[in-house]
């Protein structure tokens, strides 16, 4: 008899992830006097993107990180913005730079993300730090791959050989997911809207990791007996509550781990931002002879 899947739970790992970068900068600002800085950019008035920032900006100072808030108004244009940009990339105070997406529509978002300095790229999104990921030599890691990945790991596992299918091919997520189990070993599948008969190569999965926006989208049918899923997914039920993309009670009767949502790849995304601002820090110092 299957025993019901082990629950990865992203809000615990993400509160042992956050209490160890507090140890951390703390030392670090102790030998350098450098404290880990955050420039938190918001355009606009949109109401789920400011309750994320502030989500973000909470987490960054319970752990030591110093937050400059940057709330601009919907009217912002390019030029404005890439100004800013241009300002926090030289503050020598700041080691991450966040821009809140969606942007305003008359902001052109690949030219602001390849504006943020790449020494300074928290979310990972700039070309030369994706560009680092495919060469397999990472500097900034986008942070909910980043928190996949870690999760996975929480299980103890093991990636190496393992079958890996991903679903969902986007640049912040599918993508950058499938390069790092690439990485360590995996042998990865990425399936998307064009795959054909996609449940039978998710059934192949022994690592499930699923990013592609479709409330419950995964069943249990889709799933290999034991397998490790992740569910990216956030969508919004009609109750007003959120759900992941896979079909949770059926898929944990099956799965041998599985991530809740919310609770899961949410909490973890936050983690790796500090952790990405952290350890940009650090870089700063030890450049700066300061350990
Ligand atoms: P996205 O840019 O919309 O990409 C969705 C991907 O899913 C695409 O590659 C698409 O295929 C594929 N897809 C869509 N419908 C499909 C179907 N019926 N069958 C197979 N593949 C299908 O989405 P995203 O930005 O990666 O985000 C995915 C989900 O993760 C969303 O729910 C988002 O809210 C969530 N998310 C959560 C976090 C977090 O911190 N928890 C962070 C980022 C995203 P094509 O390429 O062929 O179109």
């Amino acid at each position: 008899m299957h025993v019901a899947a082990q629950l990865i739970d992203g809000k615990a790992l993400s509160q042992g992830v956050r209490d160890k970068i507090a140890q951390e900068a703390a030392s670090l600002f102790a030998r350098s006097g450098i404290k880990p800085g955050l420039a938190a950019i918001l355009v606009g008035d949109d109401p789920a993107s400011h309750l994320y920032v502030k989500n973000k900006e909470k987490a960054c100072e319970a752990v030591g990180i110093y937050v400059a808030d940057h709330k601009l108004p919907a009217s912002t244009t390019q030029e404005e913005l890439l100004t800013l940009i241009d300002k926090v990339n030289r503050d020598p105070q700041i080691h991450g730079i966040l821009v809140q997406l969606p942007l305003p529509k008359q902001i052109d978002s690949k030219v602001v993300l390849n504006a943020v300095s790449p020494d300074k790229d928290a979310d990972g999104f700039h070309p030369y730090n994706i560009g680092r990921l495919v060469e397999g030599n990472p500097v900034f890691e986008a942070c909910t791959p980043k928190g996949v990945i870690k999760m996975i790991e929480s299980t103890g596992i093991g990636i190496e050989g393992k079958r890996a299918v991903v679903l969902g091919r986007s640049n912040i997520v599918g993508k950058p997911v499938a390069l790092m189990l690439l990485h360590r070993n995996a042998t990865v599948t990425v399936c998307h809207s064009k795959t054909k008969d996609l449940p039978a190569v998710c059934r192949e999965a022994e690592i499930l990791v699923v990013a592609i926006g479709k409330p419950k989208f995964v069943t249990a049918d889709m799933v290999r007996e034991g397998a490790v899923v992740v569910d990216v997914g956030v969508n919004r039920g009609a109750d007003g509550k959120f759900v992941g993309d896979v079909d949770f009670e059926p898929v944990s009767a099956k799965a041998s781990w599985i991530s809740p949502v919310p609770g899961g790849v949410g909490p973890m995304t936050i983690a790796m931002l500090l952790q990405n601002t952290l350890e940009s820090a650090q870089r700063a110092a030890r450049a700066t002879g300061g350990h």
